[in-house]
């Protein structure tokens, strides 16, 4: 069966206001020491997980700021995991980038290498908002950069855009759509504003000196993007992803379908053989650790029966298509319905998830309460 990989490249050039990932400011002398310790994981799982023979379905370089990097660092990733590992030719190969990271020569360097899908940070076109958020680049970089990638021969672009912002209109959000699909990318990913415990961005809301987005406004906006986008062209295939026909994204399907992946670098999580583990996110402790043979697992859960079938329901029900139930029966040996009959049936009286045509999806009234539905099954 095959797997997807992941792998976390831990640097920006500056933190955003808003940002909680893992990510530190980009030093030459800490990314040759990261490059070591990402080859010796690389190495440690080849070794003792048995995945050298598995096909690689998808691969995902994610941030961080991958293109923070220089490209021939980056390509070297790519090409120890050709060297460690069996990559399907059809592989989806994405990298996340910065509009205010790459060139054309840059672009055209990773797409001669083997990457074939560019995921952009645009956010948002409006320069007062993207202060906000404290991102370093404007929009017109990042309309530069797309028509760089489409000339660099990436044919498959997603840009990711965030709703919910402090001081953001709707008329605004509207515009940002409607700038964005002008771009015309093969898929638009939409979140909103996750106020994440002591960033920059929710002190200064804490402290009133911006106002926070409103329930109201926000859900407004969620489903102004999903009629827009619909109307655009764009399927809404997952809670907060839209995809022209043929350009879903198959790395992350690949955890919707609660399917099996390594991940690599500090903080990364993996799904393996009925576990689940995250790696350390300290990157100095991450590559010690390496450097005497250990794998750097910061915690490890091994999944019960239960907890798979939990799983199994919450991430598939994040695709708009929902749960494929003869894949759920056959994978545990028992009926969804046998296993879930009260949780579904309360469920479908509120109006929240409803089946068809073999599947078990959320409605449209259970959409923007997603979690809530999710929180029935666990
Ligand atoms: S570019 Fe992404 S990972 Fe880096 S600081 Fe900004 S939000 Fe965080």
């Amino acid at each position: 069966m095959s797997i997807g990989l992941y792998i976390h490249v831990p640097f920006c050039i500056r933190k955003c206001l808003y940002c909680d990932f893992i990510s530190y400011p980009l030093s030459q002398q800490q990314v040759a020491e990261y490059l070591q310790g990402l080859e010796l994981e690389i190495e440690l799982y080849r070794e003792t997980l048995g995945v050298k023979n598995r096909s690689i379905e998808s691969i995902f370089v994610g941030g961080g700021t991958p293109t923070s990097l220089m490209s021939g660092q980056l390509i070297s990733i790519l090409e120890r995991l050709d060297r460690s590992f069996s990559i399907a030719k059809d592989a989806e190969i994405t990298t996340e980038a910065n509009p205010g990271t790459v060139s054309l020569t840059y672009l055209k360097e990773l797409r001669a290498a083997g990457f074939n899908r560019l995921s952009l940070g645009v956010q948002s076109t409006h320069q007062e908002l993207l202060t906000i958020l404290g991102r370093i680049h404007d929009f017109s970089q990042a309309r530069e950069a797309v028509s760089q990638a489409r000339q660099a021969g990436f044919n498959n672009i997603n840009l990711d855009l965030i709703f919910g912002l402090p001081c953001q209109s709707l008329s605004q959000w509207q515009q940002t759509l409607t700038d964005v699909v002008a771009l015309e990318p093969e898929h638009i990913s939409c979140y909103g504003l996750q106020l994440e415990e002591g960033t920059p961005l929710t002190c200064s809301i804490e402290q009133g000196k911006l106002p926070a987005c409103s329930e109201e406004d926000d859900l407004a906006m969620f489903q102004l993007a999903i009629e827009f986008l619909r109307t655009m062209g764009y399927e809404h295939y997952e809670i907060s992803n839209f995809a022209r026909p043929g350009y879903c994204c198959q790395h992350n399907l690949l955890y919707w379908h609660n399917k099996e992946y390594l991940g690599f670098g500090p903080g990364a999580h993996s799904h393996y053989d009925h576990s689940r583990w995250s790696n350390i996110e300290n990157i100095d402790n991450y590559v010690s650790l390496l450097k005497t043979g250990q794998h750097p697992v910061a915690e490890k859960t091994s999944l019960t029966v239960k907890e798979q079938m939990e799983e199994t329901v919450f991430l598939g029900l994040r695709m708009l298509k929902g749960l494929k139930m003869i894949d759920f029966e056959k994978r545990f040996g028992l009926s969804i319905y046998k296993i879930y009959a009260r949780e579904i049936a309360h469920l479908e009286q509120l109006g929240l998830v409803k089946s068809e045509d073999g599947y078990l999806k959320l409605t449209e009234k259970g959409l923007p309460i997603a979690n809530q539905v999710f929180a029935e099954f666990v």
